[in-house]
């Protein structure tokens, strides 16, 4: 078996042969820069740039001229909720999240903060979804935006974002949702869906890094103030120079998305049963987050094992992601936030499986971090 074995795809996913491809003419003979009008170079590049937002528009079932450019999620989230609580300051000053959102969503609320704005962070249940109820309760007459993630990256979990958004009208509150996790694992479809402002990135599903996209309603129209001033691209929200071949590589990463998902969620859903059902009758190894309502391609365990809370750091034949809810260090904001036994009990272990790994992998892997679990628990395996 090549080793190690790529489990990480909820940190970034290999890019599909299929995407580079569709990129290269555009970092050679076809460099022309997008905003040039006047010349056969500038219309090729923009044409390509068009095509690829009607790509990405259709795997979320928005309009194309709904979709703006940006860097990446992180940029798309800052654009989104800096952007809406500015020019809805007038309005009211409050927004409301979840404890378990990206740092993207978190480190923004935070600075909003500081500018006056007021945050109530909620707390999910322990099985990291976000009552409804609760919801609803924290939304007060100045409340004008709330910020939920469609799908959660370290547990996978699925939030009701048609019930919160849905809420969220009922108050006339903006409503943003990161959905960098979510493309290509679950339907999307933004003409029925009650949101106003939605994130999404290309690097989580097969496209390349530093790509991205927010989703701006139009039709009843959100304002938000650009972030990023200059020449006026992207109807004015977000200046800087169109990256053609970043973008043609996110185009062709989500019409491909578009194709395979409903080939391809079954068959991840099964590789990430296979390595589960390996796993969960081991004593002391915890399920993190919903079983149920989560994308196919997630598993997140606790060892509540003695001794082994460092075992992560031998498994060097795996790439796997880990973090920890009670240890000093790499401390897992979402993990504390479920405060669930499991979610407590020790260092966490990440594993998320991506189109390109096989049956074969997926078989050796469990071995590995079963036989790995079993010798630390005896005692034959020296963690740190
Ligand atoms: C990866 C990720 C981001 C950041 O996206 P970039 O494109 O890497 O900036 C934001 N939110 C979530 C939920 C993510 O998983």
């Amino acid at each position: 078996m090549k080793t190690p074995i790529y489990l990480d795809n909820s940190a970034t996913t290999p890019l599909d042969p299929q995407v580079v491809a569709a990129m290269l003419p555009w970092l050679t003979e076809q460099f022309g820069n997008p905003a040039s009008s006047t010349h056969a170079f500038g219309h090729a590049a923009s044409r390509a740039v068009e095509a690829a937002r009607a790509d990405v528009a259709r795997l979320v079932n928005a309009e194309a001229r709904d979709v703006a450019w940006t860097s990446g999620a992180t940029e798309s989230n800052n654009l989104a909720i800096k952007g809406a609580a500015l020019a809805a300051q007038k309005r009211g000053k409050h927004l409301i999240t979840v404890q378990t959102e990206h740092k993207a969503v978190l480190d923004t609320m935070q600075w909003l903060e500081k500018q006056g704005f007021s945050v109530t962070y909620l707390a999910p249940q322990k099985n990291g979804l976000v009552d409804i109820e609760t919801f609803r309760a924290a939304l007060r007459p100045d409340t004008i935006l709330a910020s939920v993630m469609l799908v959660n990256n370290e547990i996978g979990v699925i939030q009701d974002i048609a019930a919160l958004g849905a809420v969220c009208r009922g108050n006339d509150t903006l409503f943003h949702v990161d959905a960098a996790q979510a493309t290509g694992k679950v339907a999307i479809d933004l003409a029925q869906l009650p949101v106003d402002l939605m994130s999404l990135t290309a690097h989580k599903t097969y496209g390349p890094k530093g790509i991205g996209a927010l989703y701006v309603r139009r039709a009843p129209q959100v304002r938000i103030e650009s972030q990023m001033h200059g020449g006026g691209h992207e109807r004015g929200l977000r200046s800087g120079t169109l990256a053609t071949h970043q973008i043609v590589g996110m185009g062709a990463a989500f019409r491909i998305a578009g194709e395979l998902m409903a080939d391809e969620v079954p068959k991840l859903r099964a590789l990430r049963d296979q390595l589960w059902d390996q796993l969960k009758d081991l004593p002391g190894v915890l399920l993190n987050g919903d079983f149920e309502q989560r994308i196919a391609n997630n598993l997140n365990i606790s060892l509540d094992i003695p001794n082994c809370d460092s075992l992560v750091t031998t498994l060097s034949d795996i790439a796997v992601s880990s973090t920890s809810a009670c240890s000093t260090g790499g401390v897992s904001h979402v993990l504390q936030a479920l405060g669930s036994d499991a979610a407590m009990a020790g260092n966490s272990i990440r594993m998320t499986v991506g189109r390109f790994n096989t049956a074969e992998e997926i078989d050796w892997a469990a071995d590995y971090l079963r036989s790995k679990i079993e010798d630390c628990r005896a005692g034959r395996l020296r963690v740190a």
